[in-house]
């Protein structure tokens, strides 16, 4: 990965000038590719400008590493920079002996309903005992294909009713776990095609009473530049504790996860890379990474 975009850096890089260290000039022209490679990876703007920054300021007298030119020492430091803000390692949520319960939260569209059923097969294959709650009321059919997920993996689900209080939530989730013990709950919340008052003020009057351990946003890797608002608002309004990134098998390269996680600073757990229910992986940064640069 170092060749393609580090060879066509050091052409430019070349006309520069040749040095043992990094130049400011060097890294200068470098930046500007670097900081189009990562709009063209569709980073939000403002995410890559201050990226760019912070490796810029790295870069300037870094000595060109060992076998590599200097067009590919500056796609090392920028790879591992990117690694690095993409959260380092892969990282998993939280998980107890009991008391697990988790948000799913997202636009509509997002593929949030796919992924509680993916990760309830995911756990149930480590051996958890997992309950489902669908309680996206907004998009028509959204219980119903939670159940039809529910019943592919082998997990009952909970449907809350229309019109249902959080409050009449909490007694029927409980009285269901009294009957019929779950160490992990993972609750399908309402998206709306747009962020809006009415579905911030459900989800937060929903987590107040159910307290999740986990809230998690969904985000579709396609949305590009709308991640970073999608991820901020959310963030403010429901206190994200991680993300999972959608629709990794499709074109975009990625970059949707980098502003999301750098706007939120929360943990990316899981990429979602198809639509059937094996179809999850956990976050790795440094193939994500890899990929943004192309
Ligand atoms: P929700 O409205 O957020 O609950 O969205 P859904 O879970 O219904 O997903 C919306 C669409 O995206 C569906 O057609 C899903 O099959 C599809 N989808 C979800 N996750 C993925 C993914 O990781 N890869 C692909 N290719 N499609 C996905």
């Amino acid at each position: 990965m170092f060749e393609s975009l580090g060879n066509k850096l050091q052409d430019i890089l070349d006309r520069v000038g040749r040095e043992s260290k990094l130049t400011e000039a060097q890294v200068k022209t470098a930046m500007r590719e670097i900081r189009m490679a990562l709009l063209e990876a569709d980073v939000n703007f403002g995410v890559a400008k201050e990226f760019v920054a912070r490796v810029s300021e790295k870069a300037v007298g870094q000595e060109v590493m060992g076998s590599l030119n200097a067009g590919q020492t500056v796609v090392k430091l920028v790879h591992d920079e990117l690694v690095e803000t993409l959260g380092g390692q892969a990282a998993q949520p939280t998980l107890t002996n009991e008391g697990n319960l988790w948000f799913m939260v997202g636009l509509q569209g997002a593929g949030k309903t796919t992924s509680t059923g993916k990760l309830a097969a995911f756990y149930k294959g480590k051996g958890r005992r997992v309950l489902l709650v669908a309680a996206d009321t907004q998009r028509p059919a959204a219980r119903d294909q939670l159940e039809v997920l529910a019943k592919q993996v082998g997990v009952p689900v909970l449907k809350v009713a229309d019109g249902e209080t959080p409050q009449e939530t909490r007694r029927r989730l409980d009285e269901h776990l009294r009957a019929d013990f779950r160490d992990l709950v993972i609750v399908d919340t309402a998206g709306r095609l747009q962020i809006d008052e009415a579905l911030m003020d459900q989800l937060s009057d929903l987590q107040t009473e159910l307290k999740p351990t986990e809230t998690l946003l969904v985000v579709d890797a396609m949305t590009g530049q709308e991640a970073l608002n999608v991820a901020q608002t959310f963030d403010a309004r429901v206190k994200l504790s991680g993300l999972v990134i959608t629709k990794m098998d499709g074109d975009a390269r990625g970059g949707a996860s980098l502003s999301a996680r750098s706007v939120t600073g929360k943990p990316i757990y899981f990429a979602g890379t198809s639509e059937k229910l094996a179809g999850l992986e956990p976050f790795y940064p440094d193939r994500v990474a890899g990929r943004i640069l192309g």
